[in-house]
């Protein structure tokens, strides 16, 4: 169907061409109704990762096309399906996440947890063993611990997953708890709802009155959302004075969201901040084998240690890799994911995380850490928010690089190679002076290779 081509190629647009091939060209349409939009896949692979991963981004680009947001289903091609029976299979704890939820825009009271997510299938290592740490005692003191817990960390990482252990543990502890976990979008969504439809006292009530821990997933959206900042700040004042939990996880430090009041900053700093760094070895290997074990993929050891060894980036490509190769290999059959098959499969997911360190790699990664636009890393701006990310990139080009300073200071944008100098000096002087510093740069050396 035309609206199904279109969307695939709206689809095609949004990602990089391995990724889009991997996942989406073995996807077909199979049915467009009203607004259901059923599509059939290969296998439970396929299933499983698309509709944790894509459903966002399928029903946005449906959207584009016809101006309606479909619910999505996916439906395993019985046909292709190589007899996964023949696998250990998993257990039935596959519910669709919190963000795949369509329909109504008044979700207040529901408990949306996703009971996948729990304390027993998150590895723990050094790289996130204080957030860890911090999530249990939450649990077992309820708004007294750390409140607000500020979990932040880079992209796929383990913040969602940690929120919602820390929702299904206090639900098993404390079934009487009323827990309500949103996104920050979502809040700024229902409140925006709420103010259209007369509802503010409905509002008010749930997030103020009736909710007892409120674990708020990826705040730093209410960047410069004046009025969501207002309301958040009313709502987090109400709970903390009441000692009710709250728990908030960021893409950034509390001091590098932009356009975020100082009010609000403060206060995010009342409780614990603890950061999530990407994991070391032993925990991707770790991560690999338990996830390969509870989706049922007979994974040798040598193919596990290979992929933990080469993917570094975050723990969601690294799982990413895995579904993808599992699903591969039962289309093609196999029961055993074996060693040739893997390099195979991975090889240009592997080209692209060794790839040679280059002054475009440097600035890619550290835009994407830090989630701003290369334009404005090579711009003049000189706000915080940009101009330390610059600093830091600078400083690992010519660490990482030992690029002379005036052709950095060409690289970023045609800049002086004293900018350069200074900006190498300052955060060679940070790295000593401040912790946070120091975390952030070791992690960007982990994942640049260094
Ligand atoms: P974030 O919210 O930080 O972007 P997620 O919580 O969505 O990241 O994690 C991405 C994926 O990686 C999820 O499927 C999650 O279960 C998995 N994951 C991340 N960290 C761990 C860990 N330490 N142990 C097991 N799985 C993990
Ligand atoms: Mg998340």
């Amino acid at each position: 169907m035309e609206v199904w081509e279109k969307s695939l190629s709206w689809i095609q647009g949004k990602l990089n061409s391995q990724v889009y091939e991997a996942w989406f060209s073995p996807v077909e349409l199979d049915e467009f109704a009203g607004e259901r939009l059923a599509l059939r896949v290969p296998n439970k692979f396929f299933k499983e990762w698309l509709s944790n991963n894509y459903v966002d981004l399928i029903q946005e680009a449906v959207w584009t096309e016809t101006g309606v947001k479909p619910q999505v289903k996916f439906v395993v091609s019985e046909d292709s399906a190589v007899d996964l029976a023949n696998l250990k299979t998993s257990p039935p704890t596959v519910s669709a996440r919190p963000q795949a939820a369509t329909g109504s825009s008044i979700t207040w009271g529901e408990v949306k947890l996703n009971r996948k997510y729990t304390f027993k299938n998150f590895v723990v290592g050094s790289s996130n063993q204080l957030p860890h740490a911090a999530s249990l005692a939450v649990t077992d003191m309820i708004g007294t611990k750390y409140n607000p817990l500020f979990v932040y960390g880079g992209v796929g990482l383990g913040k969602t997953h940690l929120v919602h252990a820390i929702g299904n543990e206090i639900r098993k502890k404390r079934p009487e708890l009323r827990i309500c976990y949103i996104s920050s979008e979502q809040f700024m969504n229902e409140f925006v709802w709420a103010l259209r439809n007369d509802k503010m006292d409905l509002f008010h009530r749930h997030f103020r009155r009736e909710t007892d821990v409120l674990l708020m997933d990826d705040i730093q959206f209410i960047a410069g959302k004046d009025r969501t900042q207002d309301e958040f700040f009313h709502t987090f004042n109400a709970l903390h004075s009441q000692n009710k939990q709250i728990v908030l996880t960021s893409d950034k430090y509390p001091q590098e969201i932009p356009d975020l009041e100082e009010r609000l900053r403060s206060r995010f700093q009342w409780g614990l901040i603890a950061d999530i760094q990407p994991p070391e070895f032993e925990t991707r290997l770790a991560i690999v084998k338990k996830k390969a074990d509870d989706e049922g993929i007979l994974l040798p050891d040598e193919v596990a240690f290979f992929l933990a060894k080469s993917i570094k980036s975050n723990v969601r490509e690294l799982e990413g890799s895995l579904i993808n190769l599992a699903a591969h290999a039962s289309l093609d059959g196999r029961r055993v994911v074996d060693i040739d098959f893997a390099r195979e499969t991975l090889k240009k997911v592997i080209a692209i995380s060794s790839a040679p360190l280059t002054v475009e790699s440097v600035q890619e990664t550290v835009c994407k850490h830090f989630n701003i636009s290369l334009v404005d890393l090579k711009s003049p701006k000189r706000q915080r928010s940009i101009a330390f990310p610059r600093q830091v990139a600078m400083y690992l080009c010519r660490k990482g690089l030992n690029a002379s300073f005036p052709e950095l200071g060409q690289r970023f944008g045609g800049k002086d190679h004293t900018t350069v100098l200074a900006a190498c000096r300052k955060i060679e002087k940070q790295i000593i002076q401040d912790v946070d510093t120091r975390s952030r740069i070791e992690a960007l050396e982990r994942l640049l290779g260094f």
